[in-house]
């Protein structure tokens, strides 16, 4: 669903004091988690399941899975579903499909008009282009709309708010412009596209439109499709404005529960996570002539784009009247699921997914991601035959319904949520593939994991390991000095952490299955999201053409199963997890420190007469509000919960190599691993997060403001960036209780394995 790869620098480069052991496995025979004999056999069957995967078959599952547009409801996302499932049982799985009824609105009506200071009438279409053969597929293909906008007719003056998150707003304010009654537009990007709506309401918007500037994925970046890659004039993103950040992402209509056919729905009045005003994205070429006819101030620098006009921010003469109507209605989600057995602890499940529903065509998302999941598939089926026999089950998923809001993992989760809790090991997913480097975000205790299966998988491009192809490319766009040297001896990369947008916020953030996201890219701009133009053509011309990295993807994904699926002890290592927990400590300290000092300079200069002194009369400036300087916080019970849970996870990894080393005795083993695969469930809280009860995760969530990107001890973080300290002093004694059970479990395992080593 969405686009991740620019978030690998924010999160890349963050300084850590406390390492782990040596997590390496470079030249080391011993795979974590397995004992060295073990070892040995996972790496035969692993270098047979590497040679599996085949470019070409890539090829023709993408040209077969995008050859019609497959949104939810239409005819070919279940023609999609029953080949998939056909696949997976021709490979040898036991695969069935899954059946969920979900409230997905598509469009009845759209108008947007300019009614003054001169007419014009948006053409909110895409055309098709004689040399895409997909493009001219009008009779299937779904109008431009943010799914889950509500029905509206409204007409007012038109205010240009930038990206539409919380800090333009503060500048407006300043700038002594109101939204209040007024529908506001805003360029796409900076955030989730479902805060925009959701921010503007805030602020008293009536209606809010959303367009791609040429700046973010236009010509400013490349020549447009199809001469280039990039988005073209009347090219569209469409996608959801669920208020899922703030409520639940899913079916609105059965919140926490399964969308099954008899599931007790909620009337549409009552769905908490519909977005609160009417919302339509537009290209470009739509926005063009309604930003020309701002006038009022001039808007900031940071906030004008690439369009041959003069930015104003509004509002002046112009009236602009928006009207959408949807049908409502529900319509059926198709996710396929597939099973391998495990031989010996059968009851412990790896779950892998990755979405098949799409906007359009989808070429690039879903199917790019798709595609390897079905040569996984293929490959493990194979080796299954073979004789490879994971001590596991693995299940594989192709989820529908993940671009209105996640539908098809929620609701699948949501169904299956006890068994999850009692038998989920991790989750993989994937959500789309390009060329380049490996992105992984996860849950910080399959840090040691990925960075082991990186090490072992070839980049096709440069010839060294994709794990040490993104070192390198995060050592060369590292902030500073000392966030270079951090890199460069810390023996493991860091997994960003998960945000959301696409289908593990269900595995992580409410039931609290350890979870990752996985995927390639970084070196191929692409300006066609969620557009008709997202289609074979485009992808088999400007990504990654050959395909040699979706065969990348498919080995890095394929071995990281395989691995969770073997492991002797399963392979979670928590001094990663100490560290990440660390770090967000040290985060949340200077955030509110660098509050405190923004907060009293700014006071200073309004006592001082400073505003006034350098207001230009002719531009004038509202001067900000004198604020309350922010209270300390005690971070203490954090800290010493951080100190817990550090000291347990040494104690757990010299405990572990003392055992893998020794003769294990498997039955023992498996009694650990029940145990073990509890331990990401700790990190919840059962009542979840401040005014938001669905995301129980305490460590890890998708921001308030921010949506797809996340927030880390969002009860801490985001109490502060909301100013509300008291509620930051409430949470960080529910953070350190989560992260204090943890080391507390941790530090029993630990003992155990202690007594394993010693034979007793
Ligand atoms: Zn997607």
């Amino acid at each position: 669903m969405r686009r991740l790869f620019a978030v690998m620098l924010m999160f890349g480069t963050v300084s850590s004091q406390c390492f782990g052991q040596s997590a390496s496995s470079a030249g080391n025979d011993s795979l974590l988690g397995f004992t060295g004999q073990s070892s040995a056999q996972e790496r035969q069957w692993e270098g047979k399941y590497k040679s599996i995967p085949d470019p070409k078959l890539l090829w023709d599952y993408m040209q077969r899975l995008s050859a019609r547009p497959h949104h939810v409801g239409s005819p070919y996302d279940k023609d999609n579903a029953e080949w998939i499932l056909a696949q997976l049982q021709s490979w040898g799985w036991d695969a069935k499909i899954e059946q969920f009824d979900v409230l997905f609105p598509t469009p009845k009506s759209r108008l947007l008009e300019m009614t003054a200071p001169t007419p014009f009438t948006a053409k909110l279409e895409e055309p098709a282009l004689a040399i895409d053969p997909t493009s001219n597929q009008k009779s299937e293909q779904l109008p431009t709309y943010n799914a889950y906008s509500p029905d509206g007719d409204v007409t007012a003056p038109l205010v240009f708010v930038n990206y539409g998150i919380p800090a333009d707003y503060e500048e407006l304010e300043r700038l002594g412009v109101s939204v209040k009654g007024a529908i506001v537009i805003a360029k796409y990007g900076h955030s989730w596209r479902g805060v925009k709506p959701r921010v503007a309401w805030e602020h008293g918007a009536i209606g809010c439109l959303i367009y791609s500037d040429p700046q973010d994925d236009g010509y400013f970046e490349d020549k447009t499709f199809p001469e280039g890659p990039m988005r073209p004039t009347e090219g569209v993103q469409r996608g959801s404005v669920m208020d899922f950040p703030h409520s639940y992402p899913g079916d609105p209509l059965t919140p926490g529960i399964g969308a099954t056919k008899d599931a007790k729905r909620l009337d549409i009045k009552d769905a908490k996570n519909l977005a609160p005003i009417p919302t339509l994205p537009i290209s470009y070429g739509d926005a063009t002539p309604l930003l020309k006819a701002l006038t009022g101030p001039v808007a900031p620098e940071s906030w004008r784009g690439s369009l041959p006009i003069t930015y104003h921010v509004g509002p002046g003469a112009s009236k602009v009247h928006l009207a959408v109507t949807f049908d409502w209605k529900i319509r059926p989600v198709y996710d396929v699921i597939g099973r391998i057995q495990g031989s010996s602890e059968a009851d412990e499940w790896v779950v892998r997914g990755n979405h098949h529903d799409a906007w359009v065509n989808g070429a690039e998302d879903p199917v790019s991601g798709q595609v390897s999941l079905l040569e996984e598939a293929r490959a493990l089926g194979t080796i299954h035959k073979q004789g490879w026999q994971p001590r596991r089950t693995i299940i594989y998923a192709a989820w529908d319904g993940e671009e209105p809001m996640l539908l098809g993992s929620t609701e699948w989760a949501e169904t299956h949520a006890v068994e999850l809790q009692q038998h989920g090991v991790a989750y993989v997913n994937t959500d789309g593939n390009g060329r380049g480097f490996l992105y992984a975000e996860g849950a910080h205790s399959l840090e040691a994991l990925v960075n082991g299966v990186a090490r072992d998988v070839q980049d096709p491009e440069a010839g060294i390991s994709v794990w040490q192809r993104s070192e390198d490319y995060r050592i060369h766009n590292a902030k500073d000095a000392e966030a270079r040297q951090a890199i460069r001896t810390r023996p493991d990369w860091k997994l960003m952490p998960l945000g959301s947008g696409t289908d593990y916020t269900v595995f992580e953030h409410h039931l609290g299955v350890a979870s990752l996201n996985l995927g390639f890219g970084g070196e191929d701009k692409g300006g066609i999201y969620h557009s008709i133009y997202d289609d074979f053509y485009w992808y088999t011309h400007f990504s990654d053409t050959d395909f040699v990295y979706g065969k990348a993807l498919a080995q890095t994904v394929g071995l990281t199963v395989m691995r969770l699926a073997d492991a002797d002890v399963l392979p979670y290592r928590f001094s990663n997890l100490s560290d990440a927990v660390n770090d967000y400590l040290k985060e949340v300290h200077e955030l509110l420190k660098q509050k405190q000092e923004k907060i009293k300079e700014q006071n200073r200069e309004l006592e001082d007469g400073v505003y006034k002194a350098i207001n230009d009369p002719r531009r004038p400036k509202v001067p900000p509000k004198q604020e309350p300087v922010p209270p300390y916080v005690n971070f203490a019970p954090l800290q010493n919960a951080a100190d817990a849970l550090a000291k347990s996870a040494e104690h757990y990894n010299k405990a572990l190599t003392a055992v893998m080393k020794g003769n294990v005795d498997p039955a023992k083993l498996g009694a650990l691993n029940d145990k073990l695969l509890t331990s990401e469930r700790l990190l919840l809280n059962p009542d979840g997060l401040p005014s938001r009860p669905y995301y129980k995760h305490m460590l890890y969530a998708p921001g308030l403001y921010s949506g797809y990107a996340p927030k880390t001890v969002s009860g801490i973080r985001e109490s502060i960036e909301l100013k509300d300290y008291p509620l930051a002093e409430h949470e960080v004694p529910r953070v350190a209780k989560a992260v204090n059970d943890e080391a507390i479990f941790v530090e029993q395992v630990a003992t155990e394995l202690d007594k394993m080593a010693a034979g007793k």
